[in-house]
């Protein structure tokens, strides 16, 4: 292979590196390893997978300064950010080379007395995974950990703007014995290319994808004739409700973080911020003081709170939202343009109304839209009006009002004064066109098993 594509930091406008570029041909080459590999993997009792993991895991944590390094300089996120995602990735190894050990088979009480009802987990088969940029470690080993502690093995296609993360994640897994065949790395500039072959090989039994349901409704739909098992993690478009009873300040902190971390730029993010109409003055007021004094800047910095977009792309759409919106009657309280280079100013908006691009799609940026409502079901209906369903956030200190929000809201994921609800052991995915399946937990390595029925009949 001789061909090579560049990674550009968003913040500098210059290359990273230069890394090998993969194609149909090196695709085909890596499934045939990931299926011939998968043939010795899947015998491996669990605790050999779990002590592999475990050592991986410790060889990342060994690691978390320049893995997070790496990732500020191809993705632009700020330094401080990238080692906590450092350790958000070790934490899913962590987890699931515990978890190995606890793929349980059941038996089922049979209706005859000449029969036994055995049911048992085995790894679904090699899997293909696909992950974006916003999270260059995390959005794989939240896929790679359950598959490998379930007994798959894994090709990973990581996105064009963040492949030398995951190429080490690579590098670390063979560096502490991990079969090199059982995880491999794909980086390609067409991932269509690449993609194809997965697709079409029937003996590539799993796709998981992380990134935009544009993306993930076209390879569900590639995918699904060779019948793949699927897990898809798509976009978000996340609202943020902020009812009358709430701690101000306190709403102000956590809505602040779930909206300004990686620049706006994770799935999860608050992307539109509800707040009951008899406090709204008071938080736009709070809000767009917290939001002045960000400290916007190089990622490298360790005081940088919000860095460049990961590219001009990015940078493009937010600047397309913001424009619709002020066209349209918003105001601009804080921010309302671009920075230097591919920053885009931190930005609250006010008299935001239905119509506008913001309120419809994910913005994916630094970008604030606050509206008011009225009641509770007013609302819950202006929350739920979208295609979308990954998270949404819940503000109150009435635990009444709590569970009966979270309750009516069509999310996979709902913080009730929490901002930040991801974690390792929990279920992370969307309802409606935010996905299917679920990531972290034991709902993750669900996903990378399939369950045999086996039926006994013992003679008369
Ligand atoms: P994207 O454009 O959908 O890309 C995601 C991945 O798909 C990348 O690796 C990309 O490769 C690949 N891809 C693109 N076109 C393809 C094709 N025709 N065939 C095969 N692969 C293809 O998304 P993104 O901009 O990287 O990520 C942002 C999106 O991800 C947002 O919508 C965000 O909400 C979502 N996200 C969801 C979750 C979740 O858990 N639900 C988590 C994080 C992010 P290239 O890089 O080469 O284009």
């Amino acid at each position: 292979m001789s061909a090579t594509f560049e990674v550009m930091n968003p913040a500098t406008g210059s290359a990273v590196a230069s890394i090998a570029d993969n194609g149909a041909a090196e695709a085909r080459a890596a499934a045939a390893r990931a299926v011939a590999a998968f043939g010795t993997w899947r015998k491996t009792t669990a605790y050999e997978r779990a002590a592999t993991l475990r050592a991986w895991a410790s060889a990342m944590m060994a690691e978390e300064a320049a893995l997070g390094r790496t990732m500020t300089q191809e993705m632009g996120k700020p330094i401080t950010e990238a080692r906590g995602e450092v350790r958000y990735a070790v934490s899913f190894v962590e987890w699931y080379a515990e978890e190995a050990k606890r793929v349980y088979g059941t038996t089922v009480p049979s209706q005859f007395s000449h029969k036994r009802i055995l049911v048992q987990p085995q790894p679904v088969g090699p899997a293909y995974a696909v992950t974006p940029w916003n999270f260059p470690a995390a959005m794989i080993t939240r896929k790679a950990a359950p598959a490998l502690a379930a007994g798959c093995t894994v090709v990973v296609k990581p996105a064009e703007q963040s492949p030398l993360t995951a190429v080490r994640l690579a590098e670390l897994w063979t560096a502490v014995g991990g079969p090199p065949d059982v995880f491999q790395v794909l980086p390609a500039s067409d991932p269509a290319a690449v993609s194809r072959v997965f697709f079409e090989d029937p003996a590539i039994r799993k796709l998981s994808f992380t990134g935009s349901t544009e993306i993930g409704v076209l390879l569900a739909g590639q995918a699904v004739k060779t019948m793949k098992r699927m897990s898809l993690e798509l976009g978000g478009h996340a609202p943020f409700l902020v009812f009358g009873d709430a701690d101000i300040d306190a709403a102000v902190k956590e809505v602040f973080a779930s909206k300004f971390r990686n620049a706006g730029q994770t799935c999860v993010c608050a992307n539109r911020i509800y707040v009951h109409a008899d406090i709204h003055d008071r938080f736009v007021e709070k809000f767009a003081a917290a939001t002045s004094g960000l400290k916007v800047g190089d990622p490298m910095d360790p005081a940088t709170q919000v860095g460049p977009l990961v590219d001009a792309q990015g940078l493009a759409k937010v600047r397309a939202h913001v424009d619709d919106a002020l066209s349209k009657g918003a105001k601009a309280v804080v921010g309302g343009g671009a920075g230097e280079g591919l920053i885009f100013k931190p930005t609250v908006l006010t008299s935001v109304k239905r119509g506008m691009r913001l309120l419809e799609e994910e913005t994916f940026g630094p970008v604030a839209p606050i509206v008011p409502f009225t009641d509770d079901s007013d609302a819950v209906r202006q929350a739920n009006d979208t295609p979308f369903g990954l998270a949404a956030y819940v503000w109150t200190r009435d635990l009444t009002r709590a569970f009966r929000v979270a309750e009516a809201l069509d999310y996979g994921i709902v913080g009730v004064n929490d901002g930040i609800p991801s974690t390792a052991q929990a279920p992370f995915g969307g309802m409606k066109m935010s996905g299917v399946g679920r990531e972290g937990g034991v709902w993750g390595i669900e996903e990378y098993l399939d369950m045999k029925y086996v039926s006994f009949g013992l003679g008369s």
